[in-house]
């Protein structure tokens, strides 16, 4: 039997140019910690994988420390829009939303997707409409701003007018980098990835996107295959990095269809995709994975990536630098 194991990632990154044992560093580190002890307890109950995932990803959303849901960065417009996605890895159902503004929890809006439709992606409205009519929380797009988001936009709208940034040449930008991975070339999204006692897999991924991105501009995260997928037969991954680039190498799946059609191992087919076929077209990020053995990786080609792994009968191993 399969010790369940749940993995969580808060977005990837280059290392702030503030001091890097500061107390930013510890709240980061206790956050992750506690939101793999509170949606372990999931598995650690008998639960199922997906249930955990998506336990794993509303905690993340709800934490302003991560580029999802509350806390969220902004778009060129000063608004936010999410994204997210969740898959089953047992029956390959999957649920995705992308756009939405108003949707307190987007993840819970891709699983009510999985569960109660028989599509798998709305966007914008239509998204929305379907949230509202399950019943889920919606709030006022106001709820996702923090003022170090806010902070944060301003700043990339009066240095890089027009760009939506994501790994700019930090030296030209005063930062106020509090954080250990410095917010402006840290990719924000959040994740989770798990295997349950059952053996079933399950991945999520949930994302504000990119500071200044255009109106309508959607990324890997609500993308399945790029930057979400599970099969029980391979992996569950969840990823973080250019969008752009990780959505043209297809990156999750890409993990899964090295283990399956060239018999790579999780760690080796998750290389490559980070290490190879990412840095080859200059995409940046990192990705968590699972396979149905409990095999868990975590490869990122930027200086860290929030991330942490909990394993039933172990403590939480919690992690942001190489
Ligand atoms: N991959 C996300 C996107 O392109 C960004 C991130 O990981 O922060 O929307």
């Amino acid at each position: 039997m399969v010790k369940p194991v749940l993995a969580i990632h808060g977005g990837a990154g280059a290392l702030s140019r503030a001091v890097m044992s500061s107390e930013a560093e510890r709240q980061y580190r206790a956050a992750l910690d506690g939101i793999l002890r509170a949606a372990h307890a999931v598995l650690a109950k008998g639960g199922g994988a997906l249930d955990c995932v998506a336990q794993a990803v509303c905690l993340l959303e709800d934490c302003p420390l991560f580029n999802a849901g509350k806390g969220a960065v902004f778009t060129s417009a000063g608004t936010h829009e999410l994204d997210a996605a969740i898959m089953d890895g047992a029956s390959l159902n999957s649920g995705a939303v992308a756009n939405v503004e108003h949707i307190k929890h987007p993840v819970l809006a891709a699983r009510a997707v999985l569960e109660h439709s028989n599509h798998v992606f709305f966007v914008s409205r239509g998204a929305e409409d379907f949230a509202l009519s399950q019943g889920l929380e919606m709030v006022e797009n106001h709820y996702f701003s923090t003022p170090q988001r806010r902070e944060q936009w301003l700043r990339v709208v009066n240095e890089f007018p027009g760009q939506a940034v994501l790994d700019h040449d930090a030296a030209r930008v005063q930062a106020q980098a509090e954080a250990p991975l410095d917010p402006d070339r840290k990719f924000g999204t959040v994740g989770a990835v798990a295997i349950d006692v059952r053996g079933n897999l399950a991945a999520a991924t949930s994302t504000g996107g990119v500071t200044n991105k255009q109106i309508g501009r959607v990324g890997d995260a609500p993308i399945i295959g790029a930057g979400c997928y599970a099969a029980n037969r391979t992996a569950a991954v969840s990823t973080t990095g250019t969008g752009e680039m990780f959505i043209r190498v297809v990156a999750a799946y890409d993990v899964a269809a090295l283990m399956d059609y060239a018999g790579l191992s999780l760690e080796q087919a998750a290389e490559k995709v980070v290490h190879e076929k990412l840095v080859a077209i200059q995409g940046q990020g990192g990705l968590i994975a699972v396979d149905g053995k409990g095999n868990v990786t975590m490869p990122f080609n930027t200086e860290g990536m929030y991330r942490g792994y909990l394993r039933q009968g172990e403590e939480p191993f919690v992690a942001i630098y190489r």
